[in-house]
């Protein structure tokens, strides 16, 4: 036997929304037709995999499908009938026995099910994956029910479809141009005996926007919170003014250091840092480093928030208490947390930002310098991301 998977991703389904064609939207960090892919891809009794895609989406599909190892794809046409033709047509070179015919928008295909139509194709010409039909059947018109449709033997067609290959092959040849819209309809026109392998719900296919934040929720793999400290101390020096949390404080002194000296931003950042375990703000970027002499503090925290991000996590709640006698702070209250809010992305109630004394004690308290000392709580993957059996 030689048996081959076609996948179908030449539509141009826009139904779920955005600017891509919805094969190539991604769920779990990957798009739905690399999902489908790998899984046919990576069985033991599939031979090869065939993509037909459209013309247009070459440079989508070599993005979508890297690491994969898969035929080269071909062209598919106007409707997915002929894109079916044209991808059965493809394969003959490779003198199949065995095809599956797939929907890329199934990215939850299973090997169990892969298994079950491989066996049951051993006694019939054609496969069907599908589940029975639980819900009473209406037929309405005109916004009114006219009559109770009788479920009984009624089954909601999946993919894949699996078929022998010359059969079907001939079957899509003489149905050219009748736009059927799956393949066992191609099958059962031409006679072709059909056999039904039970699916399962999770195999559904990905159309609206509400099914693609499914297929994401599906994929995700659990977070769990770490928490992360961080603490800064800056000097008081000559100055006017200094920065705390990435905004300007009017004041007598201003704060010595490298970059902008933002006790509050590099408590934070190195917090944040401490939560996925990815060294100190110094390791980022050292003080030795002309680049950041002067440079403003929101780029550290950003930097850092991005490697939380690069790493499938993301921030939770920040809580950082700044330390001193003076300034002030209780009138920048607002203002710090709004501009830590627009560093970062999240919402202020996400952010907390404290001031306290340390009743005229140590260096804050004979006003030598500022400290910070903060917390972040960030949720990150137990795994890394990638598809489930
Ligand atoms: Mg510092």
């Amino acid at each position: 036997m030689r048996t081959f998977a076609l996948i179908v991703a030449a539509g141009r389904g826009h139904r779920a929304g955005g600017a891509l064609p919805k094969q190539y939207r991604k769920a779990g960090g990957q798009p739905l037709l690399w999902h489908s892919a790998s899984v046919l891809s990576a069985h033991p009794h599939i031979d090869g995999v065939r993509v037909v895609i459209h013309p247009d989406d070459r440079p989508l599909y070599d993005a979508a499908v890297t690491g994969l190892d898969l035929l080269s794809p071909v062209a598919g046409g106007a409707t997915r009938q002929e894109s079916v033709l044209n991808g059965l047509e493809s394969l003959s070179d490779l003198s199949p026995t065995q095809v599956l015919i797939h929907d890329a928008a199934r990215p939850f295909l299973s090997a169990r099910t892969i298994d079950a139509i491989m066996a049951s194709l051993a006694d019939q010409q054609g496969v069907l994956v599908a589940i029975p039909v639980v819900d009473t059947l209406k037929r309405a018109d005109g916004g009114l029910v006219r009559s109770t449709v009788d479920r009984e033997n009624l089954w909601r067609a999946q993919t894949p479809q699996a078929f022998a290959y010359q059969p079907i092959l001939d079957a899509h040849r003489a149905a050219t141009g009748q736009n059927l819209t799956d393949d066992v309809a191609v099958a059962e026109a031409a006679g072709i005996e059909v056999g039904i392998v039970e699916g399962g719900e999770r195999n559904f296919k990905v159309t609206t926007e509400e099914d693609l934040a499914r297929a994401d929720r599906i994929l995700a793999p659990p977070l769990s919170p770490r928490v992360g400290s961080g603490y800064d101390v800056h000097a008081f020096g000559d100055g006017d003014h200094l920065w705390l949390c990435g905004v300007r404080v009017d004041h007598d002194q201003g704060l010595v250091g490298h970059s902008d000296a933002d006790v509050g931003l590099h408590a934070l950042t190195d917090a944040v840092l401490g939560a996925i375990g990815a060294q100190d703000i110094g390791y980022h970027f050292s003080d030795k480093d002309p680049a950041w002499k002067g440079a403003s503090s929101d780029r550290f925290l950003q930097h850092a928030f991005g490697l939380v991000a690069d790493r499938g996590g993301r921030v939770q709640h920040l809580d950082l208490t700044l330390i001193c006698e003076a300034p002030k702070l209780r009138p920048h209250h607002e203002i710090m947390v709004a501009r830590v809010a627009e560093i970062t992305g999240l919402r202020i109630d996400q952010i907390s930002i404290k001031a306290t004394t340390t009743e005229q004690l140590g260096f804050t308290g004979r006003r030598e310098g500022i400290a910070g000392q903060a917390v972040a709580t960030v949720m990150m993957p137990d795994a890394p991301p990638g598809p489930r059996a």
